[in-house]
């Protein structure tokens, strides 16, 4: 089965199409991924480190990307409680944050891909 963590959305202009679309926010503990529902472009990002002395990463406009600061409901999966986690995506990193307990995820930055529509079937 696969683990559900953070699923959420937050609406943007995306920086590969330049449409104001849903960007789709998946967090589990392997993997972090960020995908425009509009062009499918995707940004992977990888675990660093958790516990509680997470650094909340840097909260400087860097390049092309905006850093989003959102609040989204999750299971901590440290205390388990359901409830308001912080979400920070970056240019280089996303991090979450329970706010019953104070456990953090850091991921870093992994690779970027424009991933094709998954609604469409005109594959091969
Ligand atoms: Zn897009
Ligand atoms: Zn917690």
């Amino acid at each position: 089965m696969s683990e559900q963590f953070i699923y959420t959305k937050y609406r943007t202009v995306c920086y590969n199409c330049g449409v104001d679309a849903d960007q789709v926010i998946k967090v589990v503990s392997q993997k972090g991924e960020v995908i425009c529902a509009n062009c499918g472009a995707t940004r992977v990002f990888v675990p660093r480190v958790e516990g509680y002395d997470v650094p909340e990463g840097t909260h400087t406009h860097i390049g092309r990307y905006d850093v989003w600061k959102l609040k989204t409901d999750a299971i901590c999966k440290k205390c388990g409680v359901h409830g308001v986690h912080d979400l920070v995506v970056g240019a280089n990193h996303l991090s979450t944050r329970c706010h019953n307990c104070g456990y953090a995820h850091f991921y870093k930055f992994d690779l970027e891909y424009i991933g094709q529509c998954p609604i469409s079937t005109n594959v091969g």
